[in-house]
Order: C-alpha cells, then structure tokens, then sequence
C-alpha cells in the first residue's frame, strides 16, 4: 500500500469516529438546550401559577376582610390594617405581572384574560377611593374584591395549555380546582346568610346559587377527575364528613325553597365558614407546593445548563485533543516516509557503491554508464576507457599487512577522483584494479588524463595505519573510438584497454600505454547495427 494511502487510511481512522462523536455531541446538546428551554419555561408557568393562586387564595381575601373591619369600625388601626393589606395585594400584583412571560407568546384568549384582570384591578383601584371617601358606608365592596379574584382564576386556567410538564399540569388543575371550589361556596354562603339574614320576603337569588353549584362542581371536577394528590385526597375526605355533608343536605334545601330555622341556619353557616377556611388553607399550601415545584424546576434547569456547559466544553477538549492527535499522526507518517525514501536510496547507493573506496562498483557502474551513453549517442563524437592497475601491490599487503592495502586503495581512489575529470566514470573493476569511462574523450585526450592520475598517484604519500608513509605506482591502458550511437557495448574497448595495460606492466610499469584507434564504421553498417543491435552494457 502506498504511503499516501496509508496516509489517508490512518486519517479517516481518527476523523471517522470523532466526527461521529461530533455530530452525537450536538444532537445530545441540542436535546439538552431543548430540555433546558422546557424546563425554564415551565419555572416561569409555575411561578406565574404559585403567585397567582396565593393573590386569590390570601392578599384579596385579606383586603376584603380588612376593608370590611374599617367599613364595620373605623379607626386609625383598622385603617393602618386595611392600607396595609392594600399595599400587600399591590406588591404581589406587581410581581405576578412581572413573573408572566412575554406577551408575544401568549396566546390571544390568555391576553384577553389578562386584560379582563388589569380591568378588575382598576376596579378595585377605584372601590379603594371609594371607601377611602366614605362612599361605601352601610354596603359592601367585596363582589368588586372577588370578581378580581375570579380573574385571577381565570387567567391560571388560561395558562394551562401552555404547560408541557405533567406533573405542573396536575398542579395548576388542583389549585384550579380548589380555586374554584372555595368562591363557589364562598358565593353561596354570602347569598345564602344575606338571603336568610333578610328574612321571609327576600327575593331568593336563585341564579347566584346556581353559579356557585356549578363553580363547586367545576372544582370538584378538576380535583376528582384530573388528580390525585395529597391535597385533594384531604379536600374530598374533609367534604365526607358529617358536618360538611349535613351543610350541603341545608344547601340543597336553601336551593329547593325552605327557610331553615335559626338553629339549623347557625350550624350551616359554622360548617361553610369552616370548609372556607380549610379550603382557603388548602388553596394556599397548594400554591406553596406549585412554588416548590418552580424552585425544583430552578435548580434542575441549572444544572441542565451546566451539564450543557461541560458538555461543551468536553467536546471542545475532545476536538483538540484529536486534532492535535490527527497532527502528530500526520507528521509520524510524514518522517517515516522521509526516513523510508532516505533509506531506501542509502541502500541503493550501498548496491551500486563499492564500501571499501567509495567508486562504484560493477553494478553501478552498469547503470551509471547506460545513462550516460544514451546522453553522449546525442552529442560526444569520441568515447575513451581507462584501466589502471596497482604495481606490485601484492608485495604492500605482504610487508605491510592488508589493513594497509586497503588504505592504499583508499587513498589511490581518492587521488583518481580527484585528477579524472568530474563527468568521467570511475569504477573499482576487481582488486587492485580501476576503470574509468571518459565520454566525449578522443583517446589521445584520455592518455592526457591518465598520465595526469599516473602522476598524481606516484606523488601521492599515502599514510598507512601504521604511520608509515608508502608511496605506489599504477600502470595505466588506454583505448578509445568514435562514437557513433551504434552500439553502447565498450567491451572491445576494455579488452584494448586490458591489453594497452598488459603492455604497460611489460614495459616496466608506472606508465600510461594506449591502444589502437579503431575508426568509426561507415554510415551504412551505422544504421545496420542501429537497427539490428541491442543495449549491452555488460563489461
Ligand atoms: P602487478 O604489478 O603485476 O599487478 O603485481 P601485483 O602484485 O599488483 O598483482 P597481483 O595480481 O599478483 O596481486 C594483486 C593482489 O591484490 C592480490 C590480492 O591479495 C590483493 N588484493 C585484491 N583485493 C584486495 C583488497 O581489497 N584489499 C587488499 N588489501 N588487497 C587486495
Ligand atoms: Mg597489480
Ligand atoms: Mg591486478
């Protein structure tokens, strides 16, 4: 597999899963905003709620109360108590307002009860000044007190679709519900004493009676039909007893046309004024708990958010970490392919390389002379060898041992580099003995060069091992022809050059002998061989 491959394989094995692991961490995330939104928005409902129910169930309640005791008995204390109450119902008002969400997601039948409530508060603004100016001497403003009161109920039953948490949901029916109950009975009781109170020609007010009937049996409803939770349970066994079921046998009667007596008019109203004052507790601890609820809501929604938060900032962790791994991975597979490409050219150049002199040996020479025949067949006319042979190196290794032979031949093939010219071949061909390829070189031009490294080499002092200092001679063959493109085997000129140098050893060595010049072939046999010959560069 090639390292590029490599390369993208080890990529996408890291990417892959990370980007997997991305997209599972922005849709986890995103679920969790989600979950985080509900959660908050169902706070804001229950806080909307709590408040809500605790102005109907306690600050109305309280500034009719108080509003009655000064109309009943005026004075600088009931008059603090009543500007107190007033300042109480004002304070919870504003804050109520303040805990609604934006206008803009509400739906319309919610704003239009808000708006039915804002106009009952003025109402109320405007009972207050009233009382205030003695207006409401000898009557009673609390029908004012409690519409605003059944606004307020109103606008908790508008907010009820709007809750997504089921357990918020069972809670504003159960407030609801006992909302409901309490002023149902609330307004039959006041109907009920004031039609009694008056005596047998009061007109019976038949249809407040009714509206009270059904406010109780809508309040029943949401708590028997639409929860079960301790509160209600209290609520339906507190109805089942006896007190409260006779009050009801009275009701009915009150409702079917008879006038109970005195008595029984007595025990009624003790009954209904208990079950309003048990029912206003249970609307309060009913708000309570919706504000718990809230509160509850609160501190999951926190730690929602900073689940959230780490959730983030895990995944931002994570990024860089794979990122920087990614990174490393890179450059890992970046080096090892240097390191790779390095070494794979150190072993070519160990293969073509001959280890003690640093020439080529034979199979480099094979590959570095093809390539330079196919150069010189377009523009040199002339190719030349070179063979050089030690003198009596035989006798080196024998009185100096063959670790100075070696530094011998060290030494000679560092002197020959160094006096060939640069473009000329150099190659250890066996032994003691070297071969040199001139291109564009005529013979007489190569015999030049060779008498140069024969001369260079006799200067030469060459330190052996020992310390010593050695001094050798080489004998030099020279052969060279045109060069015409025809053939690239300079066989034959080896052989001449082998027996230029055996004439050389003959003639007493240290010397430089050329042989014959062979001219080039017509331009006939040129084409011939051209054609016909193959690439032998075997030496
Ligand atoms: P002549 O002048 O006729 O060439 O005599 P010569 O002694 O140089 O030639 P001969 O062929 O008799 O001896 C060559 C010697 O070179 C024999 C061999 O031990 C030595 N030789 C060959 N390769 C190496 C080598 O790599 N290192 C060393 N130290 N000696 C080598
Ligand atoms: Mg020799
Ligand atoms: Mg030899």
């Amino acid at each position: 597999m090639k390292f590029e491959t490599i390369k993208k394989v080890i990529l996408a094995a890291i990417m892959l899963p990370f980007v997997f692991m991305l997209i599972e961490g922005v849709v986890v995330i995103r679920t969790s905003v989600n979950h985080y939104r509900n959660l908050e928005k169902d706070r804001q409902f229950a806080d909307v709620l709590a408040r809500g129910g605790s102005i109907a169930a306690t600050e109305i309640l309280s500034e009719i109360g108080a509003t009655r005791e000064y109309l009943a008995y005026p004075s600088s204390r009931t008059a603090i108590d009543m500007q107190r109450s007033r300042a109480t119902l004002d304070d919870e008002r504003r804050a109520f307002y303040a805990s609604l969400p934006a206008r803009d997601v509400l739906d319309e039948g919610l704003v239009g009860e808000l708006s039915a409530l804002s106009l009952a508060y003025s109402r109320i603004v405007a009972a207050r000044s009233a009382v205030d100016q003695g207006r409401y001497n000898g009557s009673d403003p609390g029908s004012i007190y409690w519409y605003a009161a059944l606004k307020q109920l109103a606008v908790v039953d508008a907010l009820s679709p709007l809750i997504n948490d089921p357990v918020l949901l069972e809670k504003s029916n159960q407030l609801m519900g006992i909302m409901l109950t309490y002023y149902g009975e609330r307004l039959i009781t006041g109907i009920g004493t004031r039609y009694l109170d008056r005596g047998p020609s009061a007109r019976f007010p038949v249809e407040l009676f009714v509206q009270g009937k059904v406010m109780i049996g809508e309040g029943m409803d949401h708590m028997v039909f639409h929860s079960a939770t301790p509160i209600e349970r209290d609520i339906v066994s507190y109805l089942g007893r006896s007190s409260q079921v006779k009050a009801n046998a009275i009701t009915d009667a009150i409702l079917a046309g008879s006038r109970p007596t005195r008595a029984v008019h007595d025990v009624w109203a003790a009954a209904q004024n208990e079950r309003m004052s048990f029912l206003q507790q249970k609307m309060i601890e009913a708000a309570r708990d919706i504000h718990d609820t809230g509160e509850n809501y609160s501190t999951r929604s926190h730690l929602h958010l900073t689940r959230i938060l780490a959730l983030c900032a895990g995944l931002l962790i994570l990024a860089t970490l794979v990122l920087v791994l990614a990174a490393r991975g890179l450059r890992l597979i970046d080096r090892l392919t240097q390191d790779r490409e390095a070494l794979v050219g150190e072993l070519r150049n160990a293969a073509q390389t001959d280890l003690l002199t640093g020439l080529y040996n034979r199979r480099g020479f094979e590959v570095a002379a093809s390539a330079l025949l196919t150069q010189a067949e377009h523009g040199s006319r002339w190719i030349s060898v070179v063979l050089f042979d030690l003198d009596h190196f035989k006798k080196i290794n024998d009185l100096n041992g063959h670790d100075a032979g070696d530094a011998v031949l060290r030494h000679v093939a560092g002197v020959a580099r160094e006096n060939f010219r640069s473009f000329d071949l150099l190659v250890r061909h066996g032994g003691e003995e070297f071969l040199a390829l001139l291109p564009d070189s005529t013979p007489d031009g190569a015999a030049v060069v060779a008498e140069r490294v024969r001369l260079a080499i006799e200067m030469a002092e060459i330190a052996l091992p020992s310390g010593e200092r050695l001094k050798v001679t080489a004998s030099f063959g020279c052969a060279g022809r045109a060069n015409d493109g025809a053939s690239r085997n300079f066989e034959d000129l080896v052989k001449r050059a082998d027996l230029a140098l055996y004439a050389a050893k003959a003639s007493g060595r240290n010397c430089v002998v050329s042989g014959p010049v062979v001219p080039a072939p017509p331009q006939e046999e040129r084409r011939k061989a051209a054609s016909g010959g193959g690439f032998d560069s075997r030496l």
